[in-house]
């Protein structure tokens, strides 16, 4: 089957089927970036053509083509470091539905492989509270995170999957993120940050 967008209208439906190619969407939940694998049962929004992406459009192109409160919940992995993050975070709380929530995925700070197309690469614990909430004098946008938690995943050569998961454990233990994050996230970097936020209107 050849590539096709998918006409969606967005406003009263909550699901969209396609004849064409038997694709089936909820239309309350998006993936900005969704890349090759692209996601089922989520509208995928990507630059490029890949099978499963509904929607082609460049993310640095604002408006992003949804109307206001739209979504529910939006999934963005290694996306975000590759916008300006202030505007994108604006765009995403203009979508999304009071309570969305809302899944940021991005390289933290003691990633060492920094790339010449990530835009911010300073993610950390206060990126997103520091910045944006009511009053703010950055930007007057509100999300509550609920959760942030750091993933060393490095590759198996230098560790082993289960070492990995418990040193995980260890940097994420609630007293101790902070402390890992200012004294020692240099010894042993995280390749990512995971964000949960929740959108308040
Ligand atoms: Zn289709």
């Amino acid at each position: 089957m050849k590539f096709h967008e998918h006409k969606i209208k967005f406003g009263k439906e909550k699901t969209f089927a396609c004849a064409d190619c038997g694709r089936k969407i909820d239309l309350s939940k998006l993936v900005i970036g969704s890349g090759k694998r692209g996601f089922d049962n989520y509208v995928n929004l990507d630059l490029v053509n890949f099978p499963k992406v509904d929607i082609l459009h460049n993310l640095d192109k604002y408006p992003w083509p949804f109307p206001d409160n739209t979504f529910s919940e939006i999934y963005a992995s290694h996306i975000i470091e590759h916008l300006d993050v202030e505007q994108a975070m604006k765009e995403i709380h203009r979508i999304c539905k009071n309570d969305a929530l809302v899944k940021i995925m991005v390289p933290h700070h003691s990633n060492p492989f920094k790339r010449l197309s990530h835009r911010y690469e300073g993610f950390n614990l206060e990126t997103f509270t520091n910045h944006f909430y009511k009053g703010s004098i950055y930007c007057d946008v509100n999300f509550k995170q609920l959760k942030a938690k750091f993933m060393i995943r490095v590759s198996r050569q230098f560790m082993k999957a289960e070492k990995c998961k418990f040193f995980n454990w260890i940097i994420n233990k609630k007293n101790f993120q902070r402390i890992y994050e200012r004294f020692f996230c240099y010894m042993l970097p995280s390749a990512e940050i995971q964000y949960l936020l929740k959108v308040v209107k």
